[in-house]
């Protein structure tokens, strides 16, 4: 099978064409070509030799995703369920902000962190996803917007999977995406969500490339974040606050905590206030989830009204804090819900 040329830093295309005996500055060319120039082709990249074109040609070829399911939103968010090259299924979507358009990219088919809430968790994980295969999720949205002109400019990784499980795969797609003379997407553009790998978030604070940083907390104390997110149990909250403080230390960059509100269970003014008290010494951003429904999960969404103390109370302590805008909501566009049906229904 032939290797997809996407997902490539423009130092990696410039040793594969050094390995095929060619010259270093084709292999910007190759990267212009792919993102600038968006060719879907080899043989349109009409400044490489004729030689060096077959020479590709016989390893290597531009693969996009088949979309098989694309589903539109009232709000204009699009979900794309896409098929692999090897069959398996992901999802990519795309939402559009006042500032631009944002992809939101799945790392791994399935995800074996096993939070309870959540419909990726459901279906183990089958494999870790390429860089080139992130790329190519990117690149299917981009042809899309080449339609109305439009330019994919924010990257945030939180579709299907744990990031940090496939981290090396994960920061070379990142690496790629940020090439200047390729989809040259800011790393100040680019967010990376995370369960809370401890190890990992300490790797990423060494990064040259300082991106955007999200963590799932989802929970004020390991009792109840034991019980919902497995990867405590690996990794609990204090030790998790310990990479975090050196990771702040070392970057100086804000984080942003994620935190869905479950009904009952981490929504009342005394998870709020040891939620506060964690946070404490960090430099954060608090985003508040409404939940979404899981066919399978336990779990319900919290009341308009709990929500509103909890949002308040953080306020009120002068956490910045904000309440997530919802999108998608009419195409199930959480985190692996259309996956999760479209296997479950063996599309
Ligand atoms: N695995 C990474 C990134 C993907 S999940 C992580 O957990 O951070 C992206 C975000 O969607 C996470 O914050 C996750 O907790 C949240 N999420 C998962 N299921 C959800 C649901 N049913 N409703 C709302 N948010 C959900
Ligand atoms: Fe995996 Fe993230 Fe879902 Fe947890 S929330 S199961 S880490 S995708």
């Amino acid at each position: 099978m032939k290797e997809n040329l996407y997902g490539y830093t423009l130092e990696g295309l410039q040793n594969l064409v050094l390995s095929l005996g060619y010259k270093k500055y084709n292999g910007e060319q190759i990267l212009r070509w792919l993102y600038q120039s968006q060719v879907t082709d080899i043989d349109q990249m009409s400044n490489l030799s004729l030689e060096l074109r077959e020479k590709l040609k016989e390893k290597y070829e531009i693969f996009i995703p088949k979309i098989e399911k694309k589903q539109i939103s009232s709000d204009g968010t699009i979900k794309y369920l896409l098929r692999l090259s090897d069959g398996n299924l992901v999802e990519t979507v795309l939402m559009r902000y006042i500032y631009g358009n944002a992809v939101c990219v799945s790392s791994q088919v399935g995800c074996n962190m096993g939070c309870s809430f959540c419909a990726s968790g459901l279906l183990k994980k089958i494999r870790d996803l390429t860089a080139n295969e992130m790329t190519s999720e990117v690149m299917v949205v981009q042809h899309d917007l080449n339609k109305t002109n439009e330019r994919v400019s924010h990257v945030v990784i939180m579709g299907i999977g744990e990031p940090f499980d496939n981290y090396d795969n994960v920061m070379q797609f990142i690496y790629c995406i940020n090439e200047a003379k390729g989809l040259a997407i800011g790393a100040r553009h680019i967010s990376v969500s995370t369960s809370g790998l401890v190890p990992k978030i300490r790797q990423i604070s060494n990064e040259k490339l300082q991106i955007n940083l999200a963590i799932s907390l989802h929970a004020p104390n390991d009792l109840i974040r034991n019980k919902i997110m497995k990867v405590n149990q690996a990794y609990n909250m204090q030790e998790l606050k310990d990479a975090l403080v050196e990771y702040c230390n070392k970057t100086n960059r804000r984080l942003t905590f994620e935190y869905i509100l479950l009904k009952g269970i981490n929504d009342s003014s005394e998870n709020a206030l040891e939620l506060i008290q964690y946070l404490n010494g960090l430099c954060c951003y608090v985003n508040l989830i409404p939940y979404n429904a899981v066919n399978e999960s336990p779990y319900q969404r919290s009341d308009e009204k709990n929500i509103n103390i909890f949002y308040n109370l953080l306020k009120k302590y002068k956490i910045n804090v904000t309440i997530r805008r919802e999108f998608g909501k009419d195409i199930e566009a959480a985190c692996g819900q259309l996956r999760a049906k479209s296997e479950g229904n063996k599309i």
